[in-house]
């Protein structure tokens, strides 16, 4: 069941979509897509009531499968002014399922700061002053006090005073960070959504649903990314890897290693407790204590971002200043790039301990210099004149890879439909982790292109059925592990990489290897999907959110770099890419295009 909530006249009411788009689109990202190019007006301000704010599950939401705890957020970002979707992991999206409801449509603006609460199918707004100005953390345990065991998504400061790198953050420290996805929150007057606790989820065959996701959850613990790596460590693990292949940001991304940055194992130290999503074993969300208070221990973008980034090598500050941007509700990744910017210009000095976190908060307050900060990477440089020192793609900044030493990853930062993001298109897989094969060389644009292409259409299905993308990482537990270590040694010229994805049985061999979820699809919905279909349908998704933003404005020139990275030709690389997509010159979708993926295209 899909809701839609008109804030504007707290009201509720059922929102149905058609049996076979629903079959079509699946859930999560495909079907918000769906949604919002043919339900949001064209040109509406993103912080105004006109926008719509999505909170979509899939179809491996809330079951057994393991990593199928998270939800989607959708809507027009006020950061890019385009098309965007940030992912939160921890219960909510898992409960949200369980309490029958598919997704939530929020429409228009409470009148004064509310909470909408969820319970026993019944959705409330509760017009409530009380925990506005209160922190994410504070609002938490507020919330979980009063509703016992339910889950809890609400913003902090930053998105209650519209900040445009607001996240919205469940469990604390699990973040929907990107694209300003809290400042729309804020701008409805929604400061939290609560779900009670949870029914039985009713799936199409749930015995052999369950059957299947056992064996995919055995296959997760022969992984020793996903049995070793993560539980050990966390995603920091990837810092000291990312570090080795010269792809770190270092220095507002001037430089791409750091020999004095802070290490995977320093981070360690702190570690005293771990968490995990809903239906997940691999406890990746480390917790410090430190003085007796719990700070969460920064992700590995975080670390990039806030760390390196910096130079900003104090072990304590980065957890303080990750923690910092959770409590507040703000994106570290934007933050550290913001922080960047700042340094470079000379505003703070590099590394600053103290300053690093007195500007964390004055950006969320919207105070002193921060208060062009708070207005994002492109606007800031406006303002200092100073186009040269940000860092950004289509207003969103890069994520911890640096495309002076990835040139796949900058690619798709370049092309990405949400601007610079690193999971929808990640190349970084081959260029700065070495997973399960490393790029012989990272500043070659060889299948480049073709594999950029493809990984965008193909992780779309991910993000549809909703399922963590370290899941995938399971595969690498048919391996055994010293072949597994072999493989990683292994250096592969990336255009023979891209030759193989045009081997006649490569979906088919797909098919093969993705079959336990292909069977939970099935199991789930009761529709038959195979690995072609569902990249198709990413492709048509990808033309789907293309559209949304050229409806918005977007120019040719937006897919490239900022003008630090133009000693990498990006826009050589795009034009291949536009081709390939089957786009015109200036990356319109041609009128083949749509008719060969059956998009009926609106202005
Ligand atoms: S791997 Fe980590 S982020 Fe993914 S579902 Fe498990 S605990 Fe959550």
């Amino acid at each position: 069941m899909f809701l839609k909530i008109d804030l504007n006249a707290g009201r509720v009411r059922k929102y149905t979509f058609d049996k076979k788009i629903l079959k079509e689109f699946i859930g999560g990202e495909a079907l918000a897509t769906y949604y919002l190019y043919y339900n949001l007006k064209k040109g509406i301000n993103p912080l105004s009531r006109n926008n719509q704010l999505l909170f979509f599950t899939g179809p491996l939401v809330g079951t057994s499968c393991q990593g199928s705890g998270k939800c989607g957020v959708y809507t027009k970002s006020p950061l890019t002014n385009y098309w965007c979707a940030s992912y939160m992991g921890g219960m909510f999206g898992a409960y949200l399922r369980r309490a029958g409801i598919t997704g939530l449509i929020i429409t228009g603006k409470s009148r004064q700061p509310a909470n909408l609460v969820i319970k026993d199918g019944k959705v409330e707004l509760i017009i409530s002053k009380k925990l506005w100005g209160k922190d994410t953390n504070d609002t938490t345990d507020y919330l979980k006090k009063k509703y016992k065991g339910c889950s809890v998504a609400c913003i902090g400061q930053a998105g209650e005073n519209k900040t445009l790198c607001a996240s919205i953050i469940t469990n604390k420290h699990r973040a929907a960070a990107r694209y300003g996805v809290g400042a729309v929150m804020g701008s409805k007057n929604l400061k939290a959504v609560i779900i009670m606790p949870m029914n039985k989820l009713k799936l199409f065959d749930e015995e052999n649903f369950n059957k299947t996701s056992d064996n995919f959850r055995k296959l997760t613990q022969k992984s020793t990314i996903l049995s070793k790596e993560l539980p050990e460590h966390g995603t920091p693990f990837f810092l000291d890897k990312v570090n080795k292949h010269n792809a770190l940001p270092v220095k507002n991304f001037t430089l791409t290693h750091d020999e004095d940055s802070i290490k995977s194992k320093d981070l360690d130290k702190y570690a005293e407790k771990s968490y995990s999503c809903f239906a997940c074993t691999a406890k990746c969300d480390k917790r410090a204590v430190i003085d007796g208070k719990e700070y969460g221990i920064p992700e590995y973008e975080s670390t990039g971002l806030l760390g390196s980034n910096l130079l900003n090598h104090d072990t304590i500050t980065l957890i303080k200043a990750n923690d910092l941007c959770d409590k507040l509700g703000m994106d570290t990744i934007d933050v550290g790039n913001l922080l960047g910017a700042a340094m470079e210009s000379g505003r703070i000095k590099w590394g600053d301990k103290k300053a690093i976190l007195d500007t964390i908060k004055k950006i969320a307050y919207r105070e002193g210099i921060e208060e062009t900060l708070s207005k994002g990477l492109i606007k800031t440089a406006e303002e200092w004149h100073a186009k040269n020192l940000i860092v950004h793609a289509k207003g969103a900044g890069f994520p911890s890879y640096n495309p002076f030493n990835a040139y796949g990853m900058g690619l798709h930062y370049a092309t990405g439909n949400r601007g610079a993001n690193h999971l929808t298109g990640y190349m970084a897989l081959f260029e700065c982790l070495g997973l399960p094969i490393s790029a012989s060389n990272n500043k070659s644009t060889h299948g480049r292109v073709e594999l950029v292409k493809f990984l965008e259409d193909f992780l779309i299905m991910f993000d549809s059925m909703i399922l963590c993308k370290f899941m995938p990482a399971a595969y690498t537990g048919l391996m055994p592990e010293p072949v597994f270590n072999f493989v990683q040694k292994i250096k592969v010229d990336l255009g023979l990489v891209a030759l193989g994805l045009k081997i006649p049985v490569i979906y088919p061999a797909m098919d093969y290897l993705f079959s336990d979820l292909l069977k939970m699809l099935y199991y789930s919905t009761g529709n038959k999907y195979n690995m072609k279909s569902l990249v198709l349908l990413g492709e048509k998704v990808n033309n789907l959110q293309r559209l949304f933003n050229l409806r918005e404005g977007l120019k040719s020139d937006e897919d490239n770099l900022s003008p630090k990275f133009k000693s990498i030709n990006i826009p050589l690389m795009v034009k291949k890419y536009y081709k390939l997509r089957g786009w015109d010159e200036n990356g319109v979708p041609t009128r083949e295009k749509l008719k060969e993926l059956k998009i009926k295209k609106i202005i």
